[in-house]
């Protein structure tokens, strides 16, 4: 069999990665109106950064990163050596972390300088078990914004996902906007024994991986897929019952600007989102209908220690990523048409082999004054040139004869109209214009 690509692997193919483009211009248009420029990080970071950043006990870093190894570090483990931890390399699993050791290594936001607004697009691996919507290579477009702790800069950022939505197709009606704040390093270690002591009360009814990670994390308990565990932990103390003074003022400010902006959300106790990074607001959008479990297609929040985390100075931030394949998926399951990839102005048919040359020199011509144009290389007869130019979308085509060398002129044929206008083949500037 031939070879395939890896499991959890997919490669876009050229409508996909047409619409992928399209889709990255389009979020660069967006954020750009809010201030956004693009960084571009590598896609290996020193595994450390990930274990520092995202936190050692999170399922993405103890469970799902790919490590990257030279051959010589390999070889050098196999034969029972050890390699540096600067050596120790994996395979970026988000973004963030890397964004964030960039504005620090960089000092993109020097003390009393206005936010760094940085964008990024690009390929995140995690080793999760493939299903639809969960890949182990997926893209992702996300947003850091570094510098300000201003519940502003959460709901702008949050405004500004919910209108990429809707400029990439995906309406706002389509989707649940789920909020809640995770409080910071005052207010959550009590809220974390809270739970530790709700979920001991009630371990019976907990399954084994909730119970296991009790000590280290009982706030992951709120992910956790198992219906008897979901529904004893709907009952669990809430977040927004805990929270400090500051944390709650910060939340009910993010929910304040929602409101003006008129986006509807859901307050929900249970998002606790994955990373260790994340202090105060949380959120996710979520597709309501077609999409199974893996229905999220964005999330993110405020991580205002991350940047201390991976050793730069205080610098508060908010971030978010969405999943491109993810709300391709949502096209799909709402039906919305992909651009197709690749366009054609003029299709030149050749009726016999002698106008070959001359169709060349034409597609050449055109292809130099700045427009797309195609020809056979396959020596077909003419009734398969004109499915070829069909097939290609051409909207004009041009059929070159022993008639039209002979006079220099042929004719213009309108593939929609059907209209036929003739032209002056040593004129190519007016077959140019004649393509508008
Ligand atoms: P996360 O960093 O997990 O919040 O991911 C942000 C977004 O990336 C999610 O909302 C998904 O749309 C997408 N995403 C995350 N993990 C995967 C995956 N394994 N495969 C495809 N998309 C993903």
């Amino acid at each position: 069999m031939a070879i395939q690509s890896p499991e959890g692997t997919f490669d876009l193919l050229p409508d996909e990665a047409e619409f992928w483009a399209r889709f990255k211009a389009t979020a660069a248009e967006v954020f750009g109106r809010y201030g956004y420029v693009t960084i571009e990080t590598p896609i290996v970071e020193r595994t450390e950064l990930f274990v520092r950043g995202i936190g050692e006990a999170t399922d993405v870093v103890s469970k799902e990163m790919f490590t990257a190894i030279s051959g010589e570090n390999l070889k050098r483990l196999t034969d029972g050596g050890s390699v540096k931890s600067s050596s120790r390399l994996s395979l970026r699993p988000e973004g963030t972390a890397g964004v964030v050791r960039a504005v620090v290594q960089h000092d993109l936001v020097p003390q009393g300088a206005a936010p760094a607004k940085l964008m990024y697009a690009g390929q995140m691996f995690r080793a999760e078990r493939p299903q639809k919507g969960r890949q182990r290579q997926f893209n992702q477009v996300g947003i850091e914004c570094l510098g300000a702790e201003a519940p502003s800069v959460d709901a702008e950022g949050i405004i500004m996902l919910m209108r990429f939505f809707e400029a990439v197709g995906i309406p706002v009606s389509a989707t649940r906007l789920l909020v809640n704040s995770m409080g910071c390093e005052e207010c959550r270690p009590a809220y974390r024994e809270a739970v530790r002591a709700y979920m001991a009360e009630h371990e019976t009814q907990l399954c084994e991986e909730c119970l296991r990670r009790a000590d280290i994390n009982p706030l992951r308990a709120f992910d956790c897929k198992n219906e008897r565990c979901r529904a004893v932990m709907d009952s669990a103390p809430k977040i927004t019952d805990h929270l400090c003074d500051s944390c709650r003022d910060h939340y009910e400010a993010v929910k304040a600007y929602l409101d003006a902006a008129g986006l509807t959300y859901i307050e929900d106790h249970k998002l606790v989102r994955g990373l260790d990074y994340y202090t105060r607001t949380v959120f996710e959008v979520q597709v309501t209908e077609g999409m199974g479990s893996q229905n999220a297609i964005g999330g993110g929040g405020r991580y205002d220690k991350l940047a201390q985390e991976v050793g730069g100075r205080a610098t508060p931030g908010f971030g978010f990523a969405l999943g491109f394949e993810r709300c391709v998926l949502a096209l799909r399951a709402a039906g919305v048409e992909f651009p197709r990839a690749g366009t054609c102005d003029l299709f030149v048919a050749c009726a016999g082999d002698e106008a070959r040359p001359q169709a060349f020199a034409l597609v050449q011509a055109v292809r130099d004054a700045g427009r797309a144009a195609e020809q056979d290389h396959q020596a077909r007869s003419l009734k398969s040139q004109f499915k070829l130019a069909n097939k290609l979308g051409a909207r004009y085509v041009i059929t070159l004869g022993s008639d039209e060398l002979v006079t220099g002129t042929a004719v213009l044929r309108n593939m929609e109209t059907h209209e036929e206008t003739p032209v002056d083949l040593a004129d190519v500037s007016a077959i140019v214009a004649a393509l508008e």
